[in-house]
């Protein structure tokens, strides 16, 4: 007597802490970004997503104010 909801997709749980307020937020194994259900920050599910350094469209698609803080820690040596 199986919930078929749960059993037919082998869904894993893991939590991965809210960048901004460090709450932990729920993803399921097929989930990579979510939005934080305590200061509605989006979550990644990797901490730093590589995507980021040569998608097109990443600044869109995490937000201009993550990307921005992600890629200023990745460019911090380019002291040019
Ligand atoms: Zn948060």
């Amino acid at each position: 007597m199986k919930c078929p909801g749960q059993d037919s997709r082998k869904l894993t749980i893991s939590y991965h802490p809210c960048p901004n307020c460090g709450k932990p937020v729920e993803f399921f194994s097929d989930e990579f970004r979510l939005r934080c259900p305590n200061c509605k920050t989006i979550v990644m599910k990797e901490q730093s997503p590589s995507c980021i350094q040569w998608c097109q469209s990443a600044r869109e698609c995490i937000g201009a104010e993550l990307y921005d803080k992600l890629m200023g820690k990745m460019t911090e040596q380019d002291s040019t």
